[in-house]
Formats: structure tokens, sequence, C-alpha cells
């Protein structure tokens, strides 16, 4: 493969052009949300400046081009998953996601005395909506725990696998540790169960290639601000057989086949989950974003983040009194980290008066903070548009910062 221009791959982020506090912006919080490529600026603002209307009400002219860029964008994703776009749930995000998983598919089943199984490195969005579920029904939340490394301890996970367990849910890629977790094996056993699945493909979907057939699950959730796309946009894929046993999770226009006050036929799956005017806008940004993703190549984002990570994890751990927590097997570009006696948000606040924009705090994931014993942590993350320049600068503003909380 050619080598790519990593120069010219970042220029094409306008925002990453800017300065903050009289410094050049060092953007490392893209787990949190990605920066946007004007492509995908440039697609919203075409939407609305020329083709701006609602899907499949009007048989107008724009009418028909919105429909058709809200379902190409709904095929292109599903390209990019390697899924049946008929499968695909387009929504929110993944929070959205997760919750139609859970008030649609769970819900209805679960039962006094069954189980759920979580992991401890689960987000929030992959935790509360369980937690209602469970409270609704009567069942119980079993959690899966970590090694000292943040690896899920899979002999343990596979131990809580009873009958009693109806559905296990697990982080493709974990937002704290950075863990990129065998979610292949672990669908493998979980079916072999009888257990449905759920993975959190949040932190997945952008940085490496996604084979979600592959994997073998049930469900599969996804976020687009993640994957240089606008906020808003997601979707879940799941198994044809769930989509049509599933009920409505939400209703109004749009997932309607014949409504009458005798009573209503819903639409087929997947427009049966998506009622109401969606973020067409939104959603035109995400193909657009997936198109990107993919002429740059997942491969060599994979490759390209690979090579970061390996340059952060070096320079922050050359630093006095920097922990970094979490170091598993394989790990996408995420580096939490604490500093011995500073607390998380003041580096954060420090850094950022140096240019440096990294996350602080518990990152929805309370859990896992209880589990390595900290209150907080800063969290860098990176994109392929970080620069390795911004990595030993990103180092060096950290130990000025250190020096100055004394
Ligand atoms: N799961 C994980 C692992 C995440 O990192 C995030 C975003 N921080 C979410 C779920 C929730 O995504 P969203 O807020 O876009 O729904």
């Amino acid at each position: 493969a050619a080598a790519i221009d990593w120069a010219r791959v970042r220029a094409d982020f306008p925002l990453l052009q800017r300065t903050v506090h009289g410094k050049p912006l060092i953007y490392l919080d893209s787990a949190n949300t990605a920066q946007k490529p004007a492509a995908v600026i440039d697609a919203v603002d075409d939407f609305y400046r020329l083709h701006n209307a609602n899907v499949s009400r009007a048989v107008h002219t724009l009418g028909a081009e919105a429909t058709e860029s809200y379902e190409g964008a709904r095929r292109k994703l599903a390209t990019f998953l390697n899924v049946r776009a008929d499968e695909l749930v387009l929504c929110s995000g993944t929070t959205f996601a997760i919750n139609l998983v859970a008030y649609s598919w769970a819900l209805p089943r679960l039962k006094p005395g069954d189980a759920i199984v979580l992991t401890r490195m689960e987000h929030h969005a992959n935790i509360v909506p369980w937690q209602i579920i469970a409270e609704r029904t009567g069942a119980v939340i079993r959690v899966a725990e970590l090694d000292d490394r943040g690896d899920i301890d899979l002999d343990a996970l596979y131990a809580l696998l009873t009958p009693e367990v109806k559905l296990l849910g697990v982080a493709h890629v974990s937002n704290v540790l950075g863990t990129v977790n065998p979610v292949r094996d672990i669908c493998r056993e979980a079916r072999r169960r009888g257990i449905v699945t759920v993975i959190d493909g949040s932190q997945a979907a952008p940085h490496r290639a996604l084979d979600v057939a592959a994997i073998g699950c049930d469900f599969y959730a996804i976020t687009g601000h993640k994957m240089v796309g606008p906020t808003g946009t997601g979707a879940l894929w799941a198994r044809r057989e769930h989509l049509q046993s599933m009920p409505p999770f939400l209703g109004g226009g749009e997932m309607i086949r014949e409504v009458s006050f005798a009573g209503t036929v819903y639409n087929d799956p997947p427009h049966r989950f998506e009622a109401g005017t969606p973020n067409i806008a939104g959603f035109v940004g995400l193909g657009a974003a997936v198109d990107y993703l993919s002429s740059v190549g997942m491969a060599a984002i994979e490759a390209r983040e690979k090579e970061l990570l390996a340059h952060a994890t070096e320079a922050l751990s050359s630093i006095d009194g920097v922990r970094i927590l979490g170091r598993a097997r394989e790990k996408a570009a995420v580096v939490s980290f604490v500093v011995d006696g500073a607390h998380a948000h003041d580096l954060a606040t420090l850094l950022d008066l140096e240019g440096v924009a990294v996350r602080s705090g518990q990152h929805c994931a309370h859990p896992l903070m209880r589990a390595f014993g900290v209150a907080a942590t800063c969290r860098a993350s990176f994109a392929f548009y970080n620069t390795h320049a911004e990595i030993d600068t990103f180092a060096a503003a950290l130990v000025k910062v250190r020096r100055l909380l004394g």
C-alpha cells in the first residue's frame, strides 16, 4: 500500500487549525467525540442548502432526494460494518441503541430469577439501562471482573454464564482502558449457552475495520459522532429474527403501515424502530464520514493509531509520578493516567492552558474507577489525525503542569 501523507489527512479537519489560549490546539479527546473532516461538514451544509426535505413522506423531488440520501447512509454504514442494511436501525447513538434493546428485547422477556451479565469496564450506557430493566423485571445483574492489566478475566466471565443468564453486555473496546475485548470468542461462548449478546461498539467502530457479522453477536451498537460523523447519529445492528420479534420502542409517524383507532399495523424493521423525523442531515453527514474513513482506510487508521499509542505510552511512562491505568494485551489508542498528588481536573485545567485537551473525571465508568481505586483519571485519546509532535508537546506540558502542582 502507498504510504499515507498523514499531514494531508490532518489538513482535512478545519478545527485542528485553531488555537486555544494562544497555543496550537492539541486535541486528545477523540474518544469523547471526534473532530469532523470538511467532507462531513460540507455534506451536512449541502443537504440543508440544496436537498432539505423530510424522508419517506413526500413524492416531490426533494423528498425523494432526502429519502435517497438517508437510505444511502444506511447502506454505506451497513457496508462499513459488514451487515445487511435492513438489519440496521438508525438512531441517535449508542445510548439510544442499547436502550432500544433493553426496552424492546429485554423488558418483555426477562423474569424474576433471570440474570444479565455485564463487565466491570462498561460505560454507564451499557449499565444503567440494564439496571432499569432488572428493577422492572426482577432479573439480577452479575459483573465479570478484570485482571490488573485491565483485561476481562475470561474464565471468571464464562463461569458466570449459568442457565439463568439471558443476556450478556460487553464493550468491544473500553473507553477508559482502551482494552480491546475478544468479542468473537466471548460471543461464541455465550451463543453456545443460548445467551443473547449486546456489544457496545462505540469505541471500536472509529478505530478498526469491523466485520460485525463475523463477531457472532446478537446486537451491536455504534455512535456516529466518534466516527468523525455528526452528533445525534448512530445505529443498532440486530439479527433479523430479533428485530422481527421486538415490539416498537417509540410510537409515531414513519414506524407504522396503517393506523386506525381500532389498532395499528407496524412497519417492517428497521423502520418500525425509527418513529418520527430522524436526524436526516446528520445521517447524510455520517454517510460522508463512513466514506471518509474508508478512503483513508481502516487498516491504515488502526496501524497509525497503534504507533501513536506506543509513542504516548512511552512518553508518559518516562514521567515521574505518572501511572497509566490499563496495560491490556490489545489496546486502542486511549491512555488513562493519574499523577501522584494531583487531581485529574486540576491537571486537565492546566493542560488546557497549554492548548492540550484531555478529558478528566470518571468517564461514565464509576464501577471501573472504583475497581482501580482511583477517584478520577485524565484520559488522552488519540485519532489518526494526531501527530507524534503533538504527543511530545503533550508530554512536555504534563511535566510542566506537574511541577506547577508541586
Ligand atoms: N459506550 C462507550 C464505550 C462510550 O465510550 C460511549 C461514549 N462516551 C457511549 C457508550 C455512549 O455513546 P453516546 O453518548 O454517543 O450514546
